[in-house]
């Protein structure tokens, strides 16, 4: 308990260096897009969700609906709460009104050339103050900015699967990061009510560096012909949540 609250004190940064955000633009709506979508919605904020095609973004909408409906079923709240929450969203194909955002959390697909075209559209289109936030789960940060000239504002926003239900999200920066960048990441992850954790720029950051071996320790188990099933068991039986099949099974 103690460890997850001291993670949003970061040396020399103070929460009031961070900017006010009201509206956020996420680019992609496909399993993560939508989970976080599903978390700024929740917290009220405006959200604009961008795809690439009308197909694309309906199934999006619809993920996001579904979601919210189990979500409301189990709560046992009034299924009427769905449009209390979507009359915030706004679901488009264009970058219309990015010009409103203070925030942009990208969730395209993990591409190295498509990332830095996104990033250097938004450059373009977006006001000079807005964070340019990447989900990337392994990508060097400054990879993906490196056709852009806002190093400063451009930082990792790592969530997890589902995005809207996993607590932890990795704030990647760089040497080259703002203060105020850190501080409004720090503040708006915990008012969407999630840990924040300041991390640095490496390959997998923390979180999926630490996972690898992991990931890597199964798979040789599995190579060697144990049963999948039996390894799960055993990481169970250890105290681990999920087994490291079931978990990639559900995390596609
Ligand atoms: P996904 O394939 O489910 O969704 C990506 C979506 O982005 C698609 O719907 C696609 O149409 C859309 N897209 C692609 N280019 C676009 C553009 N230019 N504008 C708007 N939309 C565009 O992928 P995902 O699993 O949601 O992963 C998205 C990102 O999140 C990746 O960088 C991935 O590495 C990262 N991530 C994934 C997980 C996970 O468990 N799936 C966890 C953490 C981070």
């Amino acid at each position: 308990f103690l460890s997850s609250k001291k993670t949003s004190k970061i040396p020399n940064i103070s929460p009031k260096q961070g900017l006010k955000v009201k509206t956020v633009a996420i680019i992609g709506a496909g399993t993560m897009g939508a989970g976080i979508c599903i978390a700024f919605l929740r917290a009220g904020y405006r959200v604009i969700l961008k795809e690439i095609n009308e197909k694309a973004l309906e199934i999006g909408v619809n993920r996001i609906v579904n979601v919210i409906n189990r979500m409301l079923k189990k709560m046992k709240m009034n299924p009427m709460a769905l449009e209390y929450l979507m009359r915030n969203l706004v679901p488009q194909i264009t970058y219309d009104h990015f010009d409103t955002c203070q925030m942009v959390i990208e969730a395209a697909v993990e591409n190295i050339k498509i990332k830095q075209s996104i990033f250097s559209t938004l450059e373009q289109i977006c006001n000079k103050t807005c964070i340019l936030a990447t989900n990337t789960s392994t990508i060097d940060i400054k990879l993906v900015a490196a056709k852009t000239n806002a190093i400063d504002r451009l930082v990792g926003l790592h969530f997890f699967s589902p995005a809207h239900i996993m607590p932890l999200v990795e704030i990647i920066k760089t040497d080259q990061t703002s203060a105020a960048t850190i501080a409004t990441c720090v503040n708006v992850s915990k008012k969407i009510g999630k840990t924040p954790v300041v991390v640095d720029n490496c390959v997998g950051f923390t979180a999926n560096r630490a996972f690898f071996p992991y990931g890597q320790a199964a798979a040789l188990l599995l190579e060697c012909g144990v049963d999948p099933y039996h390894i799960d068991k055993v990481l169970e039986r250890f105290g681990m949540p999920m087994g490291a099949f079931k978990m990639a099974d559900l995390s596609g």
